[in-house]
């Protein structure tokens, strides 16, 4: 069986440091200690897709008292190629020290400076259903700086009710609820057949991030930004996956009966 654990792999990684881990990277900072819009730009979705994998790790390093970590280790724990993980993490402006690597905290904190995850970004959900719930539930959030700050439904039984901690509010309330509490993401968990008109809706009241688990395109002015999750996709791959691992190992047990 295939080894995917990032973190079994990582412990016996080696702790090599390359020369451009220690370069001063301090084109991707500004004076202010942010990223410079530049790196942000320069960054691409892929990049930006794995610092979540890298601060994942880094987080249990920390927590397990690990000081420093090399980008070879952490290129060997993610099945990278080492100079992928020296490009991803040079957007965040981190310099790394000679044959020490960097320093796991400073790492995490750029990390998570980079993504903006060392504030708190506030959300309102719409749509507290089943899978509006269970995300109402997750405190993992926390840790990427995201807090659900409302939860809002059309469905008049659910008005008022309590879940996980959130007392469900009428539709109505949501634009004064945005513009009062400053929320800029809206999580949107309705039906397919409500979408359109629920993004409406959180655009109306000022949110222009929408994480949209429904599995509609929405249409919405260019200005907002839409990530659209879908959980098939994983699945998919995952079945594709099986598929080949099967039909591959069957044919070894076809061959050893020849
Ligand atoms: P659900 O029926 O359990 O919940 C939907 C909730 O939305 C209900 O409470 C309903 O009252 C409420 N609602 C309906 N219209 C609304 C509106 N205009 N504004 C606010 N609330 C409204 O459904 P579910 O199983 O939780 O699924 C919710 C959505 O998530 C669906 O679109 C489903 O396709 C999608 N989904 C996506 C994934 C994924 O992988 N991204 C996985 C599961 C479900």
């Amino acid at each position: 069986m295939k080894d995917r654990s990032p973190l079994r792999r990582a412990a016996a990684g080696p702790a090599k440091t390359s020369a451009l881990e220690s370069a001063t990277l301090h084109s991707a900072i500004t004076p202010a200690g942010t990223p410079s819009s530049e790196a942000v730009r320069k960054a691409g979705v892929a990049c930006v897709k794995r610092l979540p994998a890298y601060l994942q790790m880094l987080r249990v390093l920390h927590g397990e008292g690990q000081e420093y970590v090399s980008g070879t280790v952490l290129a060997t724990t993610h099945s990278l190629e080492p100079v992928i993980v020296r490009k991803d993490l040079a957007v965040t402006g981190i310099v790394g020290m000679p044959r020490r690597g960097f320093r796991v905290a400073d790492l995490i904190h750029a990390i998570e400076r980079f993504l903006g995850w060392d504030g708190q970004t506030k959300a309102v959900l719409l749509g507290v259903g089943n899978l509006g719930a269970a995300l109402l539930g997750y405190r993992g959030f926390e840790n990427f700086g995201l807090r659900i700050a409302g939860a809002f439904d059309a469905d008049p039984h659910k008005v008022g009710t309590w879940v996980q901690g959130r007392r469900v509010q009428a539709l109505s309330m949501l634009v004064p609820f945005a513009r009062r509490s400053s929320i800029t993401l809206g999580v949107l968990t309705v039906p397919a057949p409500a979408a359109q008109a629920a993004a409406e809706l959180l655009v109306q009241a000022g949110i222009h991030g929408i994480w949209n688990f429904t599995p509609v395109k929405l249409n919405l002015p260019e200005s907002v930004i839409v990530q659209t999750e879908d959980l098939a996709q994983g699945l998919a791959v995952l079945s594709h996956e099986l598929r080949i691992e099967h039909r591959s190992g069957a044919g070894k047990g076809a061959d050893q009966a020849r």
